[in-house]
Protein backbone atom coordinates (compact mmCIF):
# COMPACT_ATOMS: atom_id res chain seq x y z
CA UNK A 1 0.00 0.00 0.00
CA UNK A 2 1.63 3.51 -0.68
CA UNK A 3 -0.34 5.32 2.29
CA UNK A 4 0.94 4.22 5.83
CA UNK A 5 -1.79 4.05 8.35
CA UNK A 6 -0.79 7.44 9.48
CA UNK A 7 -2.27 10.73 6.88
CA UNK A 8 -0.31 12.57 4.90
CA UNK A 9 -1.04 15.56 6.77
CA UNK A 10 -0.13 14.44 10.21
CA UNK A 11 3.21 13.58 8.47
CA UNK A 12 3.87 16.82 7.43
CA UNK A 13 3.31 18.53 10.57
CA UNK A 14 5.83 15.90 12.05
CA UNK A 15 8.19 16.60 9.66
CA UNK A 16 8.39 20.21 9.93
CA UNK A 17 8.44 19.71 13.76
CA UNK A 18 11.86 17.37 13.07
CA UNK A 19 13.68 18.66 10.25
CA UNK A 20 15.58 21.98 10.51
CA UNK A 21 14.00 24.12 8.12
CA UNK A 22 16.97 23.94 5.46
CA UNK A 23 14.96 22.24 2.98
CA UNK A 24 12.92 23.64 -0.39
CA UNK A 25 9.46 22.53 -0.10
CA UNK A 26 8.14 24.31 -3.08
CA UNK A 27 4.63 23.99 -2.21
CA UNK A 28 2.77 25.43 0.85
CA UNK A 29 0.67 22.49 0.53
CA UNK A 30 3.63 19.68 -1.06
CA UNK A 31 2.07 16.25 -2.14
CA UNK A 32 3.53 13.37 -0.46
CA UNK A 33 5.13 11.28 -3.17
CA UNK A 34 6.18 7.71 -2.23
CA UNK A 35 7.35 6.24 -5.50
CA UNK A 36 8.97 6.91 -8.74
CA UNK A 37 8.99 5.03 -12.09
CA UNK A 38 10.29 6.26 -15.04
CA UNK A 39 9.53 10.01 -15.79
CA UNK A 40 7.01 9.41 -13.06
CA UNK A 41 6.46 10.53 -9.95
CA UNK A 42 2.76 8.87 -7.84
CA UNK A 43 1.59 10.12 -4.81
CA UNK A 44 0.74 8.99 -1.75
CA UNK A 45 -2.95 9.11 -2.88
CA UNK A 46 -2.73 7.18 -5.93
CA UNK A 47 -1.90 9.77 -8.37
CA UNK A 48 0.70 9.81 -11.08
CA UNK A 49 2.92 13.27 -11.54
CA UNK A 50 4.86 14.14 -14.54
CA UNK A 51 8.03 14.61 -13.38
CA UNK A 52 9.92 18.00 -15.42
CA UNK A 53 12.76 18.33 -12.89
CA UNK A 54 14.75 15.80 -11.80
CA UNK A 55 18.15 15.69 -13.26
CA UNK A 56 19.04 13.37 -10.39
CA UNK A 57 17.42 10.64 -11.93
CA UNK A 58 18.70 10.88 -15.19
CA UNK A 59 17.86 7.49 -16.44
CA UNK A 60 14.48 7.38 -14.83
CA UNK A 61 13.41 6.85 -11.61
CA UNK A 62 13.43 3.23 -9.88
CA UNK A 63 15.68 2.14 -13.34
CA UNK A 64 15.43 -1.44 -12.43
CA UNK A 65 19.03 -2.24 -13.65
CA UNK A 66 20.25 0.06 -10.86
CA UNK A 67 18.06 -1.42 -8.17
CA UNK A 68 19.42 -5.33 -8.82
CA UNK A 69 22.88 -4.29 -9.34
CA UNK A 70 23.32 -2.14 -6.12
CA UNK A 71 20.78 -4.99 -4.28
CA UNK A 72 23.25 -7.83 -5.59
CA UNK A 73 26.41 -5.86 -4.74
CA UNK A 74 24.97 -5.10 -1.47
CA UNK A 75 24.56 -8.42 -0.85
CA UNK A 76 28.17 -9.86 -1.76
CA UNK A 77 30.48 -6.90 -0.64
CA UNK A 78 29.96 -3.04 1.25
CA UNK A 79 33.04 -1.95 2.76
CA UNK A 80 35.42 1.20 3.09
CA UNK A 81 36.92 1.63 -0.10
CA UNK A 82 40.63 1.01 1.75
CA UNK A 83 40.22 -2.06 -0.24
CA UNK A 84 41.25 -3.91 -3.14
CA UNK A 85 38.43 -4.85 -5.53
CA UNK A 86 36.96 -4.38 -8.85
CA UNK A 87 33.83 -2.22 -8.75
CA UNK A 88 36.18 1.13 -7.83
CA UNK A 89 38.26 0.45 -10.58
CA UNK A 90 35.24 -0.30 -13.38
CA UNK A 91 34.11 2.52 -12.49
CA UNK A 92 37.31 4.92 -12.72
CA UNK A 93 38.25 2.89 -16.30
CA UNK A 94 34.98 3.48 -17.67
CA UNK A 95 34.47 7.46 -16.17
CA UNK A 96 38.51 8.63 -17.93
CA UNK A 97 37.38 6.71 -21.01
CA UNK A 98 34.51 8.99 -21.18
CA UNK A 99 36.67 12.19 -20.78
CA UNK A 100 39.03 13.57 -23.55
CA UNK A 101 42.81 12.97 -22.89
CA UNK A 102 44.71 14.19 -20.66
CA UNK A 103 42.01 13.87 -18.37
CA UNK A 104 42.52 10.01 -16.66
CA UNK A 105 43.04 10.11 -13.38
CA UNK A 106 39.60 9.86 -10.70
CA UNK A 107 38.72 10.52 -7.33
CA UNK A 108 35.70 9.47 -6.21
CA UNK A 109 33.72 10.52 -3.46
CA UNK A 110 29.46 11.16 -2.39
CA UNK A 111 27.92 13.91 -3.90
CA UNK A 112 28.18 16.78 -5.92
CA UNK A 113 28.98 19.58 -3.05
CA UNK A 114 32.01 17.34 -2.24
CA UNK A 115 33.18 16.55 -5.75
CA UNK A 116 33.51 20.30 -6.05
CA UNK A 117 35.14 20.79 -2.36
CA UNK A 118 38.16 18.38 -3.49
CA UNK A 119 38.35 19.70 -6.83
CA UNK A 120 38.81 23.08 -4.87
CA UNK A 121 41.41 21.33 -2.24
CA UNK A 122 43.24 19.90 -5.51
CA UNK A 123 43.70 23.41 -7.32
CA UNK A 124 45.29 24.43 -3.71
CA UNK A 125 46.94 22.01 -3.35
CA UNK A 126 48.46 21.34 -7.18
CA UNK A 127 49.07 25.06 -6.97
CA UNK A 128 50.49 26.12 -3.42
CA UNK A 129 47.78 28.95 -4.00
CA UNK A 130 44.19 29.58 -2.52
CA UNK A 131 42.68 32.17 -5.17
CA UNK A 132 39.64 30.70 -6.73
CA UNK A 133 37.81 32.57 -9.55
CA UNK A 134 33.84 32.08 -9.91
CA UNK A 135 31.50 33.57 -11.40
CA UNK A 136 28.37 35.59 -10.32
CA UNK A 137 24.43 33.51 -10.04
CA UNK A 138 26.40 30.04 -9.48
CA UNK A 139 25.22 27.49 -7.08
CA UNK A 140 27.81 24.77 -6.28
CA UNK A 141 27.49 23.15 -3.27
CA UNK A 142 26.25 23.16 -0.14
CA UNK A 143 30.12 22.39 2.12
CA UNK A 144 32.15 25.26 3.18
CA UNK A 145 34.10 25.54 0.08
CA UNK A 146 31.75 24.84 -2.26
CA UNK A 147 29.41 27.03 -0.78
CA UNK A 148 31.74 29.53 -0.46
CA UNK A 149 31.84 29.55 -4.33
CA UNK A 150 28.12 29.86 -4.26
CA UNK A 151 27.18 33.10 -5.28
CA UNK A 152 23.76 33.30 -6.30
CA UNK A 153 21.35 35.44 -4.92
CA UNK A 154 18.66 33.33 -5.16
CA UNK A 155 18.99 32.61 -1.47
CA UNK A 156 21.18 34.30 -0.08
CA UNK A 157 21.05 38.53 -1.05
CA UNK A 158 24.04 38.66 0.54
CA UNK A 159 25.79 36.02 -1.02
CA UNK A 160 28.31 38.11 -3.04
CA UNK A 161 29.35 40.64 -0.49
CA UNK A 162 30.18 37.77 1.82
CA UNK A 163 32.61 35.44 0.10
CA UNK A 164 35.27 34.76 1.79
CA UNK A 165 38.47 36.87 0.73
CA UNK A 166 40.21 33.88 -1.44
CA UNK A 167 37.08 33.80 -3.96
CA UNK A 168 36.98 36.48 -6.54
CA UNK A 169 33.82 36.72 -8.16
CA UNK A 170 33.67 38.24 -12.26
CA UNK A 171 30.09 38.94 -13.73
CA UNK A 172 28.01 36.19 -13.96
CA UNK A 173 28.19 35.53 -17.83
CA UNK A 174 24.16 35.38 -19.02
CA UNK A 175 23.73 36.89 -21.53
CA UNK A 176 19.90 37.29 -21.26
CA UNK A 177 19.65 38.97 -17.67
CA UNK A 178 23.63 39.66 -16.88
CA UNK A 179 25.43 43.08 -17.37
CA UNK A 180 25.89 42.49 -21.06
CA UNK A 181 23.08 41.31 -23.29
CA UNK A 182 22.23 39.74 -26.16
CA UNK A 183 25.45 40.55 -28.77
CA UNK A 184 26.95 42.45 -25.77
CA UNK A 185 27.70 39.22 -23.94
CA UNK A 186 30.81 38.49 -25.87
CA UNK A 187 32.67 41.54 -23.45
CA UNK A 188 32.31 39.24 -20.89
CA UNK A 189 35.37 36.55 -21.57
CA UNK A 190 37.82 39.31 -22.27
CA UNK A 191 36.21 41.41 -19.31
CA UNK A 192 37.05 37.81 -16.74
CA UNK A 193 40.38 37.05 -18.68
CA UNK A 194 41.33 40.94 -18.18
CA UNK A 195 40.35 40.82 -14.33
CA UNK A 196 42.22 37.11 -13.83
CA UNK A 197 45.04 38.77 -15.53
CA UNK A 198 45.08 41.86 -13.29
CA UNK A 199 44.86 40.15 -9.68
CA UNK A 200 47.43 40.76 -7.56
CA UNK A 201 48.47 37.10 -7.08
CA UNK A 202 47.89 34.41 -8.94
CA UNK A 203 44.94 32.10 -8.69
CA UNK A 204 44.89 28.63 -8.34
CA UNK A 205 41.89 28.05 -10.68
CA UNK A 206 38.50 29.09 -12.40
CA UNK A 207 35.49 27.61 -11.63
CA UNK A 208 32.32 27.54 -13.42
CA UNK A 209 29.79 25.17 -14.92
CA UNK A 210 30.35 25.36 -18.49
CA UNK A 211 27.01 26.04 -19.59
CA UNK A 212 25.06 27.41 -17.16
CA UNK A 213 22.83 25.51 -15.70
CA UNK A 214 22.06 27.86 -12.01
CA UNK A 215 21.23 30.82 -14.44
CA UNK A 216 18.51 27.93 -16.26
CA UNK A 217 20.56 26.49 -19.18
CA UNK A 218 21.89 30.01 -20.92
CA UNK A 219 25.02 28.69 -22.98
CA UNK A 220 28.15 30.36 -22.15
CA UNK A 221 28.58 33.03 -25.21
CA UNK A 222 30.86 31.72 -28.05
CA UNK A 223 34.61 31.72 -26.83
CA UNK A 224 34.07 32.20 -23.24
CA UNK A 225 36.07 29.42 -21.90
CA UNK A 226 38.35 29.58 -23.99
CA UNK A 227 39.32 32.97 -23.32
CA UNK A 228 39.18 32.64 -19.54
CA UNK A 229 40.73 29.40 -19.41
CA UNK A 230 43.95 30.95 -21.14
CA UNK A 231 44.09 33.67 -18.80
CA UNK A 232 43.76 31.76 -15.99
CA UNK A 233 46.36 29.06 -17.25
CA UNK A 234 48.70 31.65 -18.51
CA UNK A 235 49.50 32.69 -14.76
CA UNK A 236 49.27 28.99 -14.00
CA UNK A 237 45.69 28.56 -12.32
CA UNK A 238 43.98 25.25 -13.09
CA UNK A 239 40.52 25.51 -15.43
CA UNK A 240 37.66 23.49 -13.35
CA UNK A 241 34.41 22.92 -15.10
CA UNK A 242 31.68 21.81 -12.78
CA UNK A 243 29.56 19.77 -14.87
CA UNK A 244 27.32 18.03 -11.94
CA UNK A 245 24.17 19.11 -13.83
CA UNK A 246 24.85 19.25 -17.16
CA UNK A 247 27.05 16.31 -18.08
CA UNK A 248 26.75 12.92 -19.01
CA UNK A 249 24.62 13.59 -21.78
CA UNK A 250 21.98 15.71 -21.01
CA UNK A 251 22.67 17.94 -23.04
CA UNK A 252 22.22 16.12 -26.15
CA UNK A 253 25.11 17.76 -28.39
CA UNK A 254 27.13 17.37 -26.27
CA UNK A 255 28.24 14.69 -23.36
CA UNK A 256 30.12 17.27 -21.82
CA UNK A 257 29.10 20.93 -21.41
CA UNK A 258 32.72 22.07 -21.82
CA UNK A 259 32.35 20.46 -25.52
CA UNK A 260 30.24 23.38 -26.36
CA UNK A 261 33.03 25.76 -25.86
CA UNK A 262 35.77 23.71 -27.19
CA UNK A 263 37.72 23.68 -24.39
CA UNK A 264 39.00 20.87 -22.24
CA UNK A 265 39.30 21.44 -18.81
CA UNK A 266 41.99 20.73 -16.25
CA UNK A 267 39.35 19.31 -13.57
CA UNK A 268 36.16 17.96 -13.89
CA UNK A 269 33.04 17.67 -11.07
CA UNK A 270 30.27 15.00 -11.59
CA UNK A 271 27.78 13.90 -9.23
CA UNK A 272 24.19 13.55 -9.25
CA UNK A 273 22.97 11.56 -12.37
CA UNK A 274 26.04 9.59 -12.06
CA UNK A 275 24.35 7.28 -9.18
CA UNK A 276 20.74 8.17 -10.26
CA UNK A 277 20.11 9.19 -7.14
CA UNK A 278 22.49 6.92 -5.60
CA UNK A 279 25.26 9.16 -3.58
CA UNK A 280 28.04 9.13 -5.29
CA UNK A 281 30.40 11.74 -7.42
CA UNK A 282 33.79 12.12 -8.48
CA UNK A 283 36.78 14.50 -9.64
CA UNK A 284 38.75 13.86 -12.69
CA UNK A 285 42.04 15.15 -13.59
CA UNK A 286 45.37 14.79 -15.36
CA UNK A 287 48.06 12.78 -14.47
CA UNK A 288 50.28 15.92 -13.61
CA UNK A 289 47.71 17.43 -11.42
CA UNK A 290 46.65 14.31 -9.34
CA UNK A 291 50.48 13.56 -8.60
CA UNK A 292 50.89 17.26 -7.44
CA UNK A 293 48.03 16.74 -5.16
CA UNK A 294 49.25 13.17 -3.77
CA UNK A 295 52.12 14.75 -2.98
CA UNK A 296 50.52 16.92 -0.20
CA UNK A 297 48.82 13.54 1.58
CA UNK A 298 46.51 10.85 0.85
CA UNK A 299 42.63 11.57 -0.30
CA UNK A 300 40.35 9.13 1.48
CA UNK A 301 36.56 8.72 1.64
CA UNK A 302 35.14 6.30 3.30
CA UNK A 303 32.57 5.94 1.45
CA UNK A 304 33.42 7.34 -1.82
CA UNK A 305 33.67 5.12 -4.10
CA UNK A 306 32.46 2.41 -1.96
CA UNK A 307 31.09 -1.37 -3.93
CA UNK A 308 27.96 -0.31 -4.32
CA UNK A 309 28.25 3.49 -5.16
CA UNK A 310 30.73 2.08 -7.73
CA UNK A 311 28.29 -0.78 -9.23
CA UNK A 312 25.45 2.38 -8.76
CA UNK A 313 27.35 4.39 -11.10
CA UNK A 314 28.65 1.86 -13.23
CA UNK A 315 25.80 1.01 -14.11
CA UNK A 316 23.96 4.80 -14.77
CA UNK A 317 26.71 5.00 -17.20
CA UNK A 318 26.16 2.10 -19.37
CA UNK A 319 22.34 2.10 -19.12
CA UNK A 320 23.07 5.70 -20.70
CA UNK A 321 24.99 4.06 -23.17
CA UNK A 322 22.44 1.39 -24.19
CA UNK A 323 19.19 3.21 -23.95
CA UNK A 324 20.93 5.79 -26.41
CA UNK A 325 19.54 8.29 -23.44
CA UNK A 326 21.86 11.05 -24.88
CA UNK A 327 20.38 11.01 -28.75
CA UNK A 328 16.93 10.88 -27.04
CA UNK A 329 18.16 14.09 -24.82
CA UNK A 330 19.03 15.68 -28.57
CA UNK A 331 15.60 14.49 -30.01
CA UNK A 332 13.33 15.23 -27.19
CA UNK A 333 14.96 18.13 -25.99
CA UNK A 334 14.61 19.90 -29.57
CA UNK A 335 10.79 18.55 -29.81
CA UNK A 336 10.66 20.50 -26.44
CA UNK A 337 12.13 23.60 -27.37
CA UNK A 338 10.47 23.91 -30.45
CA UNK A 339 7.43 23.50 -29.25
CA UNK A 340 8.12 26.18 -26.04
CA UNK A 341 9.05 28.53 -28.31
CA UNK A 342 6.18 28.11 -30.21
CA UNK A 343 4.27 29.07 -26.85
CA UNK A 344 6.74 31.76 -26.23
CA UNK A 345 5.03 33.65 -29.90
CA UNK A 346 1.70 33.11 -27.89
CA UNK A 347 2.65 34.24 -24.57
CA UNK A 348 4.35 37.47 -23.13
CA UNK A 349 5.68 36.33 -20.16
CA UNK A 350 8.06 33.92 -21.74
CA UNK A 351 10.78 35.87 -22.23
CA UNK A 352 12.90 33.41 -23.59
CA UNK A 353 14.08 29.82 -24.33
CA UNK A 354 17.16 28.78 -22.76
CA UNK A 355 19.33 25.60 -23.22
CA UNK A 356 19.90 22.49 -25.04
CA UNK A 357 18.95 19.19 -25.30
CA UNK A 358 16.99 18.34 -22.15
CA UNK A 359 18.10 21.27 -20.15
CA UNK A 360 15.74 23.98 -21.02
CA UNK A 361 15.03 27.35 -19.04
CA UNK A 362 11.94 28.97 -19.70
CA UNK A 363 12.53 32.59 -18.38
CA UNK A 364 9.06 34.53 -17.27
CA UNK A 365 9.18 38.01 -17.68
CA UNK A 366 6.70 41.10 -16.48
CA UNK A 367 8.01 42.91 -20.17
CA UNK A 368 9.91 41.66 -22.35
CA UNK A 369 11.75 45.51 -23.20
CA UNK A 370 13.48 45.77 -19.24
CA UNK A 371 13.26 41.64 -18.95
CA UNK A 372 11.59 42.49 -15.50
CA UNK A 373 11.86 38.77 -13.45
CA UNK A 374 8.12 37.70 -12.99
CA UNK A 375 9.12 36.11 -10.18
CA UNK A 376 5.90 35.78 -8.11
CA UNK A 377 4.15 34.38 -11.91
CA UNK A 378 6.57 31.55 -11.66
CA UNK A 379 5.53 30.56 -8.06
CA UNK A 380 2.60 30.34 -8.89
CA UNK A 381 2.51 28.60 -12.37
CA UNK A 382 4.49 26.12 -10.89
CA UNK A 383 1.50 25.51 -8.25
CA UNK A 384 -0.80 25.82 -11.30
CA UNK A 385 1.26 22.95 -13.14
CA UNK A 386 1.12 20.96 -10.19
CA UNK A 387 -2.67 20.93 -10.03
CA UNK A 388 -2.50 19.28 -13.53
CA UNK A 389 0.14 16.51 -12.31
CA UNK A 390 3.25 18.19 -13.76
CA UNK A 391 6.13 18.63 -11.35
CA UNK A 392 8.63 21.98 -12.30
CA UNK A 393 10.33 24.35 -10.37
CA UNK A 394 12.07 27.70 -10.51
CA UNK A 395 16.08 28.68 -11.16
CA UNK A 396 18.06 31.30 -11.62
CA UNK A 397 19.00 34.51 -9.52
CA UNK A 398 15.62 35.78 -9.46
CA UNK A 399 13.79 32.22 -9.15
CA UNK A 400 11.53 33.23 -12.69
CA UNK A 401 12.90 30.92 -14.72
CA UNK A 402 11.21 26.95 -15.11
CA UNK A 403 13.79 24.38 -15.38
CA UNK A 404 13.27 21.95 -17.19
CA UNK A 405 15.49 18.87 -16.66
CA UNK A 406 13.54 15.91 -16.89
CA UNK A 407 14.76 11.94 -16.60
CA UNK A 408 16.48 11.38 -19.96
CA UNK A 409 13.54 8.23 -20.62
CA UNK A 410 11.04 11.33 -21.16
CA UNK A 411 8.88 9.88 -24.04
CA UNK A 412 7.44 12.81 -26.64
CA UNK A 413 3.70 12.08 -25.80
CA UNK A 414 4.93 13.19 -22.58
CA UNK A 415 7.00 16.64 -23.76
CA UNK A 416 3.73 17.64 -25.33
CA UNK A 417 1.64 17.07 -22.50
CA UNK A 418 3.92 19.22 -20.44
CA UNK A 419 3.77 21.80 -23.22
CA UNK A 420 -0.04 21.64 -23.77
CA UNK A 421 -0.52 21.69 -19.66
CA UNK A 422 2.06 25.04 -19.54
CA UNK A 423 0.03 26.69 -22.34
CA UNK A 424 -3.43 26.15 -20.96
CA UNK A 425 -2.02 27.60 -17.54
CA UNK A 426 -0.57 30.21 -19.28
CA UNK A 427 -3.71 30.87 -21.20
CA UNK A 428 -6.15 30.38 -18.67
CA UNK A 429 -4.10 32.64 -15.45
CA UNK A 430 -2.61 31.45 -12.60
N1 LIG B 1 27.39 21.83 -8.51
C1 LIG B 1 26.29 22.16 -9.20
C2 LIG B 1 26.43 22.85 -10.52
C3 LIG B 1 25.03 21.88 -8.67
O1 LIG B 1 23.94 22.22 -9.36
C4 LIG B 1 24.93 21.22 -7.42
C5 LIG B 1 23.58 20.85 -6.81
N2 LIG B 1 22.48 21.50 -7.28
C6 LIG B 1 26.10 20.90 -6.75
C7 LIG B 1 27.31 21.19 -7.31
C8 LIG B 1 26.05 20.22 -5.39
O2 LIG B 1 25.67 18.89 -5.54
P1 LIG B 1 25.04 18.07 -4.31
O3 LIG B 1 23.67 18.61 -4.06
O4 LIG B 1 25.05 16.65 -4.82
O5 LIG B 1 25.94 18.22 -3.14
Amino acid sequence: PLTEPEDDAALLRRRDAALADVQEHYWSAPPRIERGWGVHLVESRGRVLLDMVNNVTAIGHAHPAVTAAVARQLGLLNTNSRFHYRAITDLATTLAGLLPDPLDRVLLVNSGSEAVDLAIRVAHAATGRTGIVAVGEAYHGWTLASDAVSTSIADNPNAIGTRPDWVHVVDAPNAYRGRHRDAEARRYGPEAAAAIRALPSPPAAFLAEPFFGNAGGVPLPDGYLREVYSAVRERGGLAIADEVQVGLGRLGRWFWGFEQQGVVPDVVTVAKSLGNGFPVGAVITTADVARRFGSEGSFFSSTGGSPVSSVAASTVLRVLREEGLQERARVVGDRLRTALEGLAARHGIIGAVHGAGLYLGVELVRDRATRTPATVEAAAICDRLLTRGVVVQPTGDHKNVLKIKPPLVLPEDAADFFVAQLDEVLATGW
